[in-house]
């Protein structure tokens, strides 16, 4: 089903440069104008196999490392779920960032918002740590930051939305699809990681996503492996689809 190269999709994927990005993280009503304007560049999803899945969680610890993150901070969680026939599977949940995001609409700081890519951020200069949003999500995607990260001194440039490290005491934080990586043209950090190649990163727009190895027409991806979107019927759109399955398809 390959239909680019990989060095071709991250191209069209994350040919933006400095400037673009800079410029491509607006809050949301200067995003929705711009959109209305130009149209979107790029719309992000995800796409996880859970056939391919084997539950190991180099997902979580590479976003844990790329973050600075502390052990308990699972922004993309590995869930053990257990169903009626007594089976098992493993489920990755990042934050699903959602198009209709009621985390987004209950801050009462407009801390969070969306990208013209479709990316949920959080400005943690703004956030003000009342922790409506972390009880808005329904997918509990969210974190509290109680404590300081486990960074002993600042090593970088001011935090930003588009690369929170480290996270500010006092905040909230979440998967943001390491948008700082794709940006120049990388894999998110937990895509890169997965080493059953389970994750895919892609473009609603271009229509094409990759876990790294592979590349294929995203919207044929989900229709022909019948993919779902978790509590779909909330009405808040998540941008993460999931290939039902149970590990069947790991080759040990
Ligand atoms: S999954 Fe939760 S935190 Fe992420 S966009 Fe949706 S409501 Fe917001
Ligand atoms: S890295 Fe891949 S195989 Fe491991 S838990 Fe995450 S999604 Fe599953």
């Amino acid at each position: 089903m390959a239909l680019v190269s990989r060095r071709q999709l991250l191209g069209r994927l994350g040919g933006i440069g400095a400037g673009a990005l800079a410029a491509g993280f607006v809050p949301l009503a200067f995003a929705e104008a711009d959109a209305a304007e130009t149209g979107p560049q790029r719309q992000w999803a995800m796409v996880i196999d859970l056939r391919k899945c084997d539950g190991c969680k180099a997902c979580t610890k590479a976003c844990q490392e790329t973050h600075h993150l502390p052990e308990s901070f699972e922004w993309i969680k590995v869930f053990e779920v257990h169903d009626k026939q007594g089976g098992s599977f493993f489920m990755p949940r990042p934050c699903f960032q959602c198009e209709n995001a009621p985390c987004l609409k209950v801050c009462p700081v407009a801390a969070t918002f969306k990208t013209r890519d479709g990316v949920v951020l959080v400005d943690q200069d703004r956030c003000i740590g009342c922790r409506m949003c972390m009880a808005a999500c329904p997918y509990g995607a969210r974190y509290f930051n109680y404590g300081d990260p486990p960074v002993a001194s600042n090593p970088f440039q001011h935090p930003t939305p588009e690369f929170p490290v480290p996270q500010q005491k006092g905040t909230v934080g979440k998967c943001m699809f390491c948008v700082h990586r794709s940006a120049n043209g990388e894999l998110p950090a937990c895509v890169d990681a997965c080493g059953m190649k389970a994750i895919w990163i892609g473009d609603l727009v271009e229509d094409i996503a990759t876990n790294g190895d592979e590349t294929v027409r995203l919207s044929t991806f989900i229709k022909e492996n019948d993919a779902f979107r978790y509590k779909e019927e909330l009405g808040t759109g998540p941008r993460v689809y999931y290939i039902a399955g149970h590990g069947q398809l790991l080759d040990y």
